[in-house]
């Protein structure tokens, strides 16, 4: 059966980098019998000019029967007056609770040929392939009670009269398993190791996550399993990030070290990203914005909605081979000299989106 895809290209340079991303998943349906058809849906700003809702039922129900859904990106100068709850950022945020993405995948994952443009040593980087799984649904961001209150005096001598402010760090036996499964998963279509980061020696949160994981490697005998406490995780990334393969980490730490480990790679144009849920399903979008700077202007780089497109093909449609053919077409084409905009530095002249999206799917092969 033909595996069914959801377009949401979005707003700004959203329709321009999903039409190449488009443009490759054709070819791979053309040339490599991928079995696979999509149709298109509105979100962020393009839904609410259309229907006046940044998500849609229609969108919503489209994204619910489909496999995984490509996202572009949402948002803009043009919506940033209305009201918070119905602006462009609010569909995104809706989506994923409403389909219970609870695993965020994150790879920072650097070519060879751009190893320049990380603020770390060359040597340091080149080859850098890591993916952070990140819990999404919650740890502190969700856990209660939480709020602002008037405090009581303090036996350790804080006075009274002041407020406190508080958030409450909760992960359940169950919420842990099935992220520490989704890292396994991943770690299998990798070099099989999983370093799981914690603070397990502060917190009793971390001490039941660290339990928890550590039951679930069982399962995994092919995977290794290490534990990290967060404060070294955040040393070592910058340290020797190529010492890690899979990282798995709670909501909190997981959204301080994925954008560490992102600026490693030192380009956002180039970072994809993947939320899914326990029935694989998915939405996987570039981490960037919409960079109404630079919109309608073929300048954007369209290699984070592609590569979002790989990780897709990987994780949610179990073509890895597939994933590994965009990769390297990618791959290929910086070898080939060439960049984008925000890639080329001073000097070089860029190619456009188009071009750029063109020269993948000339690399692909046959
Ligand atoms: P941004 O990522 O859109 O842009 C930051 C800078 O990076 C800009 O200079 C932009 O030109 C450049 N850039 C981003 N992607 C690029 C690409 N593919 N190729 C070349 N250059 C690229 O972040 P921002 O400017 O903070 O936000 C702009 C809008 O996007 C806002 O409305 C924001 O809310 C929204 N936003 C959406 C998402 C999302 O949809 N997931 C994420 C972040 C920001």
């Amino acid at each position: 059966m033909s595996a069914r895809l959801l377009l949401l290209p979005g707003d700004g340079i959203g329709p321009e980098v999903v039409a190449e991303a488009e443009r490759v998943l054709a070819a791979l349906r053309d040339r490599f019998g991928l079995e696979v058809e999509w149709s298109e849906g509105l979100i962020g700003g393009a839904a609410i000019d259309a229907e006046g809702d940044p998500l849609p039922a229609s969108t919503l129900e489209a994204a619910r029967v489909a496999d995984a859904t490509l996202l572009g990106a949402v948002g803009g100068p043009k919506w940033e007056a209305i009201e918070r709850s119905i602006r462009p950022e609010r569909g995104l945020l809706r989506i994923r609770s409403e389909l219970g993405l609870y695993a965020n995948l994150r790879p920072a994952m650097l070519f060879k040929e751009l190893a320049g443009a990380s603020s770390l040593r060359p040597e340091l980087v080149a080859g850098l392939d890591i993916l952070i799984v990140r819990e999404l649904t919650g740890g502190i961001y969700f856990g209660q009670p939480r709020g602002i209150r008037q405090g009581e005096p303090h036996p350790d001598g804080r006075p009274g009269g002041q407020r406190v402010g508080f958030n409450t760090l909760v992960y359940s036996e169950f919420e842990i398993e099935r992220i520490a499964r989704s890292a396994f998963e991943a770690a299998r279509k990798r070099d099989k190791r999983v370093c799981s980061v914690d603070k397990a020696n502060v917190l009793e949160c971390s001490e039941l996550w660290r339990e928890v994981v550590t039951r679930v490697a069982a399962d995994y005998p092919d995977c290794e399993l290490s534990h990290m406490y967060v404060d070294n995780a955040a040393m070592q990334l910058v340290r020797a990030p190529k010492q890690f393969d899979v990282i798995v980490t709670g909501n909190l730490f997981g959204d301080v070290l994925s954008d560490i480990a992102a600026m490693l790679t030192g380009s956002i144009g180039m970072l994809p990203s993947a939320s899914v849920n326990e029935k694989a399903q998915g939405l996987y979008e570039p981490v960037h914005g919409s960079a109404p700077d630079i919109a309608g202007q073929d300048k954007a780089n369209p290699l984070a909605a592609i590569l979002s497109l790989a990780m897709l093909l990987r994780h949610s449609l179990d073509r890895g081979d597939l994933a590994d053919r965009v990769e390297a077409a990618v791959a290929g084409v910086l070898a080939d000299g060439l960049r984008t905009g925000d890639l080329a530095g001073e000097g070089g002249t860029p190619v456009g989106t188009r071009a750029m999206g063109e020269a993948v799917v000339a690399r692909l092969g046959n």
